[in-house]
């Protein structure tokens, strides 16, 4: 079965908006085994829509548009695949009762223009719920093609297309695919494919697709099976192998982010932590909060950029600072420990160094981390390349990685590595 993304929307066009859709449904098929061989962006227009679906049927039976659902004038995306398959288009009371429920329950009114987003072809199509928005999406199946409509929202989209998409991509692929993401950190992706190539390789069922975020490496090993049990029992073996090869650097066998990975293990052993943050300005903080029930165990985040602040809010001493200057192991030491000390924190972790641009290039990248608990405080040096955000958003994660280590390390809960 072959499919084919279609994005819709002038403002992709102009690069107002980066088409994070397309990337996204890809990812998917590919877990199901559903053949993509085209992406096409089109703008709010009528004809040229028609001539990509025109185009995009003549090569695939699986068209998946996102975006031009709302209920302006420039969303025709229903409207044109209604017109292509000769379909008109009616108010679907159900979806009238439920957008009016909707609107009224927030204090808005209906516009007229609010029922575009409401009306479907009474036969051929099947109406895809959508909880996160008022655009309910849709599937219109005719003459063996199926055009799956969604909304362009992101947030919309990608819960409407694992409720509703999903299950349906399932069925007419007449097999189950079941998928664990294993998350690496410390080792690049072209090492780790070369560590696990002969994996690779041998391997039909599951497949093993490496793939690059960055400063990490994502595994996707994807089964095809009858169910989620069948599924781990051929995943596991496939684990198992590429553990051996590299299993020190893996953070996750479910696909949990690295700061998911810290929440866990500080929310199951019970430790506080207080993060002191001179480069990563807030990063580490607003990750870990990202997570929720972080209050249970985030005590305080502390943005110490200048040296008063330093000295003032942790306590770093002025001839710490004099001999060894502010991006320095001592100065990573005592600013972990300050904000331990002061935040009445189990662990204390600090980051200071030069993100750039500015300063001299042997400096740009040059980082230190510390970790402070009651038995010890350390420092780790880390030369990172890369511009200011990457230097910013790698020292987070490294940041993160060591707190990971620590805890696994001195922590009484010690997960199973394939439940964490
Ligand atoms: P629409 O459903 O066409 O009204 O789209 C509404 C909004 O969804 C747009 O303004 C974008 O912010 C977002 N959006 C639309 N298409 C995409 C896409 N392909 N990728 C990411 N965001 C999108
Ligand atoms: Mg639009």
């Amino acid at each position: 079965m072959n499919a084919e993304i279609i994005s819709v929307g002038t403002e992709l066009l102009m690069g107002q908006i980066l088409n994070t859709n397309a990337r996204y449904i890809s990812g998917r098929l590919a877990d199901f085994g559903i053949n993509l061989y085209y992406h096409t962006t089109v703008g709010d227009n009528h004809d040229r829509l028609k001539e990509c679906i025109r185009t995009g049927f003549s090569r695939s039976d699986i068209l998946i548009f996102t975006g031009g659902l709302g209920p302006t004038e420039d969303d025709l995306t229903k409207e044109t695949i209604a017109d292509y398959f000769g379909l008109e288009l009616e108010i679907n009371s159900e979806c009238k009762a439920e957008l009016i429920e909707r609107m009224t329950s927030r204090g808005y009114q209906c516009t007229p223009n609010n029922f575009k987003q409401v009306m479907f072809p009474r036969e051929h199509c099947i109406i895809l719920p959508n909880p996160n928005g008022s655009a309910p999406g849709c599937i219109i199946e005719m003459n063996g093609n199926a055009a799956i409509m969604m909304p362009g929202p992101p947030w919309e989209m990608e819960p409407m297309f694992e409720a509703s998409v999903v299950p349906y991509l399932q069925k007419l692929s007449s097999c189950r695919f079941y998928s664990r993401t294993l998350r690496i950190f410390g080792r690049g992706e072209s090492q780790v494919e070369h560590d696990i190539q002969n994996i690779v390789d041998a391997q039909t069922n599951p497949t093993i697709a490496p793939y690059a975020k960055a400063a990490e490496t994502t595994l996707r090993i994807t089964a095809r099976c009858a169910d989620e049990e069948e599924g781990d029992r051929l995943i596991i073996p496939v684990m198992d192998a590429i553990y051996q090869r590299v299993g020190e650097h893996v953070y996750s066998s479910r696909g949990l982010d690295m700061h998911e990975v810290c929440a866990e293990l500080l929310a199951k052993n019970g430790y506080k932590l207080a993060v002191a943050e001179s480069c990563t300005g807030g990063m580490i903080a607003s990750r870990l909060i990202s997570v929720p029930g972080s209050s249970a165990w985030f005590v305080e985040g502390a943005v110490t950029y200048s040296i008063e602040s330093k000295m003032n809010r942790l306590g770093v001493k002025a001839e710490t600072l004099e001999e060894h200057t502010d991006v320095s192991a001592e100065t990573a030491k005592e600013m972990a420990e300050g904000i331990r000390i002061t935040s009445g924190a189990d662990i204390g972790i600090s980051t200071t160094g030069y993100a750039g641009p500015t300063g001299a290039p042997n400096q740009i990248g040059h980082v230190f981390v510390g970790l402070s608990t009651a038995e010890s405080t350390e420092s780790y040096e880390f030369h990172i390349k890369g511009d200011r955000e990457r230097v910013r958003a790698s020292t987070t994660l490294n940041a993160l990685n060591l707190l990971r280590k620590l805890i696994l390390s001195k922590g009484m809960y010690k997960p199973d590595k394939y439940m964490i």
